[in-house]
């Protein structure tokens, strides 16, 4: 793993350009196109921490490469794994000391990666530990890229190991960072940079309304899956818990999710966080169910029971409870997933690892001896 020196910021990083801009940018230094598609091969596909790796690129353009460009841009704080279900959680440091999260979920048939776009995040729904010192800044493309490429380089190249599912639902609001996430969906679905399929990635959003249309509306944004945190089915509840709700109300909210053009395969996540007392009640799915209306083959509902943190003042209700408001919905004939949180021994929840591993921190090494044993 490369360490960032101050030096390294002023560098110019790669893994902040789309395809066109690395075209660009090889074309100003004077080097033959099809040096782009060689540098993104050793970036995204064979995915080097180092550029002594490139090794059919001359040793001249590397060291050129090696004074002028940066290359990593996540330093790996810590990682623990969970041994309920091998999710590993990764903390990395940025180059100004702020710490962001991701993790990686293994499935029985494919392997997910949950990424941050956003050091903090300014929206502050109350059920959120992200939130809670506001947003510190945006992540960068690279950051946000890096996530991908280096906990692939941790967990091994190997097929098993392949990630192929991407979802933008670690610390931050991704259509707040746009233009970064926007890049980053570009490399990741790329054919010659990570090249994964649209369809395996999702943008979790809490529901800002100009931003999704945006989104839809631009060419060059890549189409990918969106998930809304609905979280309430009724306006009071919803801004109760959702501050951003009261500019965002859940009519005009419904009326655009219902305007999106329809793509199969693409159907628009509902995630919908449950709250003891709160949002949880019967009534509550009778809401959900009737907001949903007639667009059930539009929406797929998660359901999320609450993860508490220390000083939350929610609560998490019980399995029955859950299953009851899941099997309400499933009356309604709407398709409704229990999300029990991955790896809930390690606390692998948005933004919950930074504090844990924060105020109680282990050193790399000795959590390196931990997940070999
Ligand atoms: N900002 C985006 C994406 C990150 S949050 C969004 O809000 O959609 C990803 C998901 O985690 C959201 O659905 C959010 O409602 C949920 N979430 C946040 N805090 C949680 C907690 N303490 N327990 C369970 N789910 C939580
Ligand atoms: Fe931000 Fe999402 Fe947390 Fe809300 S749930 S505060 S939007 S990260």
């Amino acid at each position: 793993m490369t360490q960032t020196t101050k030096e390294d910021k002023q560098k110019v990083n790669l893994k902040n350009f789309n395809f066109k801009e690395l075209e660009n940018w090889v074309k100003e230094q004077g080097w033959p196109k099809f040096r782009a598609k060689q540098l993104a091969k050793w970036i995204y596909n064979k995915k080097v921490g180092s550029y002594d790796e490139m090794t059919d690129i001359s040793k001249e353009i590397r060291q050129y490469l090696k004074d002028n460009t940066q290359l990593d841009t996540l330093e790996l704080v810590s990682f623990e794994k969970s041994k309920i279900d091998g999710s590993i959680k990764f903390l990395w440091k940025l180059h100004d000391g702020h710490t962001i999260e991701s993790v990686f979920i293994p499935e029985r048939d494919h392997n997910t990666l949950c990424i941050s776009t956003q050091v903090g995040c300014a929206v502050g729904c109350k059920f959120c530990y992200t939130t809670k010192d506001g947003l510190l800044r945006n992540l960068t493309t690279a950051e946000i890229v890096d996530q991908y490429i280096q906990v692939q380089r941790f967990v091994g190249l190997e097929p098993e190991k392949r990630i192929s599912n991407i979802v933008y639902m670690g610390m931050g609001e991704p259509l707040a960072n746009y233009d970064n996430v926007k890049k980053s969906v570009q490399i990741l679905t790329d054919e010659k940079m990570v090249g994964l399929s649209n369809r395996k990635i999702t943008i979790s959003s809490s529901g800002i309304i100009a931003q999704i249309l945006k989104m839809y509306e631009d060419k060059e944004f890549p189409q990918v899956r969106l998930a809304v945190s609905l979280n309430a089915a009724d306006q009071k509840t919803r801004e109760m818990i959702m501050p951003i709700a009261k500019t965002n109300t859940l009519e005009d909210l419904m009326k655009t999710l219902n305007s999106l053009p329809f793509k199969t395969g693409y159907r628009i996540m509902l995630e919908y966080v449950l709250l003891k007392g709160i949002n949880d009640r019967e009534k509550d799915a009778h809401n959900l169910a009737r907001l949903i209306g007639k667009n059930k083959k539009k929406y797929k509902v998660n359901l999320i029971p609450f993860n508490p943190f220390e000083g939350s003042e929610f609560e998490r209700p019980d399995e029955k409870r859950v299953e009851r408001f899941q099997k309400i919905l499933w009356d309604y004939n709407i398709s409704a997933f229990i999300r029990w949180s991955k790896g809930k021994d390690i606390s692998a929840a948005c933004g919950q690892l930074r504090k844990k591993q924060l105020n109680n921190f282990i050193s790399k090494q000795s959590l390196l001896e931990k997940t070999n044993a």
